[in-house]
């Protein structure tokens, strides 16, 4: 870019750019790696422009705080698909459906079961990614790994929902590609074809690993307080 260009380049476009590069040199479909725009604590004056700069796919981490931001204005904007990426209480669950198009932290039996249940009453089902703690993180969400494959088994048998992939949150202090790897070869296991993985540090490590969905908050919206 020129440095007396009139138009600056956006956040929103350097991050797509990148995305786009990675496509090509991993070999993949142009548009086939999706980018999700992670507004937690964002309010909608700051997501608007994103959405006016053509961005459709956004993260949330709660379902409250999604419910008052997004609940009226996906009425009006149906190409919205919003994505829940934080931990779900089975209590929650109601208030999900209609709200999120995407849920990525189905990491236990119950929860599956009331969604299940949920989807059952309402006819539809949201496209569900199941969180892998794959870093064995007491503190964090997920199923361990060793209880995947049992866990994907038991639903495929007896549940009706539409897992589509797999999603992590590598530990803040190891190499994130090693567990973009890990899940990976755990999604491949399992017939599983999209991955939810990468954030704003190491989202083009991700890419690199297989990612189909990359979730970018601080690189887009700047800093949360
Ligand atoms: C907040 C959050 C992100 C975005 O993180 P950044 O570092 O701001 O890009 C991605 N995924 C999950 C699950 C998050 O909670």
């Amino acid at each position: 870019m020129k440095m007396n260009s009139q138009k600056t380049i956006s956040k929103l476009e350097i991050i797509k750019n990148q995305i786009s590069e990675q496509e090509i040199r991993a070999g993949q479909k142009k548009g086939s790696v999706k980018l999700i725009a992670v507004s937690k604590t964002k309010p909608m004056n700051q997501i608007e422009p994103v959405i006016e700069e053509g961005q459709s796919h956004f993260g949330e981490n709660k379902v409250q705080e999604a419910a008052l931001k997004w609940q009226e204005f996906k009425k009006k904007n149906k190409t919205i698909d919003l994505h829940l990426l934080g931990p779900l209480q089975s209590n929650k669950v109601k208030k999900v459906f209609g709200l999120f198009d995407y849920i990525h932290s189905l990491d236990r039996n119950s929860l599956a079961e009331k969604i299940s249940d949920e989807a059952q009453k309402k006819g539809f089902c949201p496209k569900i990614f199941i969180q892998v703690n794959t870093g064995l993180e007491e503190q964090k969400a997920g199923i361990e790994p060793e209880k995947l494959n049992d866990f994907i088994k038991s639903i495929r048998k007896s549940l009706d929902l539409n897992i589509v992939g797999l999603m992590c949150i590598p530990p803040i202090n190891d190499a994130a590609e090693t567990h973009f790897k890990f899940l990976k070869k755990l999604a491949d296991e399992n017939g599983l074809l999209e991955l939810s993985m990468g954030m704003s540090s190491d989202y083009v490590a991700a890419i690199k690993c297989g990612a189909t969905y990359v979730r970018v908050g601080t690189a887009i919206f700047g800093l949360r307080h």
